[in-house]
C-alpha cells in the first residue's frame, strides 16, 4: 500500500475513543439502511436502475462519497494503486497494528442498470460494522479494514475484479495497458480514482498481512428465499469456464439457395446450443451452462449467415466436473458441426477454479447468526466475488442475504430491510469471533 492519498481532516470531529466502552451486540440498522438508500440514488438512471460502472464518473462520485461518510465517522480512507479504497479506525482496533488484519468489505461498481445491492451493501455494511466498532472502543484481536474493491464487475473497463487482483498481487495477470470498450485507457481513468498504473505492485498486500477476508453480499439466487432462512453461510464459490464457439458455413441467398447442401451456421448453432443446455439439464455434468450473447454475420434476413459466434458459461463447484463438461460438450460440437457440413473452433478460453470458503470462518459465521437468532443455510455462490480472488492469499468466508425473487443485475434487485439489517450483524458477529 501506497501513503494515504487520501487522509481525514475535512472538518469532522471524530467521536473521542475515551467515553466509549463495551463490545456493541448489534450495528447501528437505521443508519446502515438510510446509507444504502443514499448511494442507490448516485448514478440512478430513470427507471431506477444503478450505473455505475466501474471507473466511470459515478463510480467515482459513490467511492468520494464512501470516503466522505468514513472521514465523518472518525474513520481513515487511503485509495491505493489499484484505486480501492480502505478505511481503518485511526488507531486500529486495540493498537495492534502490526498483527494480521482482517479484511471485509466487496465493490461499488454495478452493471449497466443494475441493483442498489450488489455490492454496494457489502461495502456499507463493513463501513456499518467498522463505525459500530469504532464508536464502542471495541479492542478486537485483529485491525479490521474494510475495502470498496475497484472494477469488480468489469462493465465499462473489461477488467473484471481489477481491485482484488491488484490487492491480491496477481498485476502480472492483468493487461498491462488496458482501455474500454470505445478504447479508452484505464490509466487515466484509474489517475481520476486516485490510483496509479505504473504502481500497482505497492498496493499487493504482503504475504501473512492478512488473517482472512469477509464478504456479506446478496445472494442473487433464489435458496433462502424459497428456504425462509436470512442468512446464508457460503461454502464455495463457483468455478467457471467461459469461451467463445465460432462456426464457419456458406453464405448465399435466402430465395434461390436450395435448402439442398446448405450449410448453414446458425442452424448448427441452434443443435449447439441445445447441446450446452443439455449439459447441465440432461447430463448433468455442470450445475449451469448458458449462452447468453450469440452474433450473426452478416445478420441480414434474407441472407443465409456465413458466421456465428456464441458465448458459452459453464459453472460448477468442482473443478473436475467442469472439465468433463467442457470435454463433452467438445464432442457434441465436432459432431453438430460434421452434420451440418461447417467448421467450428472455440476461442478464448477462460477457466477460473471454484474456490473453498475457510472451516474456521464458515463456523464463526454460523455460530455468530445462531447466537443472533437467526436461521441460516450453507449454500455455494453462482456467482463470482471478489473473495475468490482474495483466497489466493487469506482464508476467506462469504456471507448471504436473501434476493427478493431471487434476482439481481436488474434496477429491481431488494432484500427485506430485515434480512439488510441481520447479515450485517453477523458480519459483525463474526468479526468480533475472529
Ligand atoms: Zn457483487
Amino acid at each position: 500500500m501506497r501513503n494515504p492519498a487520501v487522509t481525514s481532516g475535512d472538518g469532522a470531529a471524530p467521536p473521542s475513543r475515551a467515553s466509549r466502552t463495551g463490545t456493541p451486540g448489534r450495528v447501528d440498522g437505521a443508519r446502515l439502511l438510510d446509507r444504502i438508500e443514499r448511494f442507490a440514488a448516485i448514478g440512478r438512471g430513470k427507471d431506477g436502475g444503478i450505473n455505475r460502472l466501474g471507473f466511470s464518473e459515478t463510480d467515482r462520485e459513490a467511492r468520494t462519497c464512501l470516503a466522505r461518510e468514513a472521514r465523518h465517522a472518525g474513520l481513515e480512507t487511503v485509495i491505493d494503486a489499484g484505486g480501492n479504497v480502505l478505511i481503518r479506525c485511526p488507531a486500529g482496533n486495540g493498537d495492534r497494528p502490526s498483527k494480521p488484519r482482517v479484511l471485509i468489505g466487496s465493490h461499488l461498481d454495478t452493471v449497466a442498470n443494475g441493483g442498489k445491492l450488489d455490492g454496494a451493501y457489502g461495502v456499507l455494511a463493513g463501513l456499518e460494522v467498522l463505525e459500530t466498532l469504532n464508536a464502542s472502543a471495541t479492542d478486537t484481536s485483529c485491525e479490521v479494514t474494510v475495502v470498496a474493491f475497484a472494477n469488480e464487475e468489469g462493465a465499462l473497463f473489461p477488467q473484471p475484479f481489477w481491485g482484488s487482483m491488484v490487492l491480491a498481487g496477481r498485476v502480472d495477470d492483468l493487461p498491462s495497458d488496458p482501455v474500454d470498450y470505445s478504447g479508452k485507457p484505464l490509466r487515466d481513468a484509474l489517475a481520476l480514482a486516485g490510483g496509479d498504473l505504473s504502481d500497482l505492485r505497492s498496493a499487493a498486500w504482503p504475504p501473512g498481512s492478512l488473517a482472512a477476508y469477509l464478504e456479506l453480499h446478496v445472494e442473487q439466487g433464489p435458496v433462502l428465499e424459497r428456504l425462509g432462512k436470512p442468512i446464508g453461510v457460503v461454502d464455495s464459490i463457483t468455478g467457471r469456464t467461459q469461451f467463445t464457439v465460432v462456426i464457419h458455413g456458406e453464405p448465399g441467398h435466402a430465395g434461390t439457395t436450395p435448402m439442398e447442401g446448405r450449410r448453414d451456421p446458425l442452424i448448427t448453432a441452434s443443435h449447439a446450443i441445445i447441446a450446452v443446455q443439455r449439459l447441465a439439464r440432461e447430463e448433468e455434468l455442470c450445475r449451469v451452462a448458458t449462452v447468453g450473447w450469440l452474433e450473426v454475420s452478416p445478420n441480414s434476413s434474407n441472407t443465409i449467415p456465413e458466421t456465428v459466434r456464441f458465448s458459452v458459461d459453464l459453472r460448477d463447484s468442482s473443478a473436475k466436473r467442469l472439465a468433463a463438461a467442457e470435454a463433452t460438450l467438445s464432442g457434441a460440437l465436432a459432431s453438430v458441426a460434421n452434420r451440418g457440413d461447417v467448421r467450428i473452433s472455440v476461442e478464448g478460453t477462460i477457466r477460473t477454479d471454484p474456490v473453498q470458503t475457510d472451516d474456521r470462518l464458515r463456523e464463526a459465521i454460523a455460530a455468530s447468526a445462531k447466537d443472533l437468532g437467526l436461521a441460516y443455510e450453507r449454500l455455494p455462490s453462482g456467482a463470482g466475488h471478489d473473495a475468490q480472488v482474495v483466497a489466493n492469499i487469506t482464508s476467506i468466508g462469504m456471507i448471504f442475504v436473501p434476493s427478493i425473487g431471487g434476482v439481481s443485475h436488474v434496477p429491481w434487485e431488494n432484500t427485506a430491510p430485515d434480512d439488510l439489517v441481520a447479515g450485517a450483524d453477523v458480519l459483525l458477529q463474526t468479526v468480533l469471533r475472529l
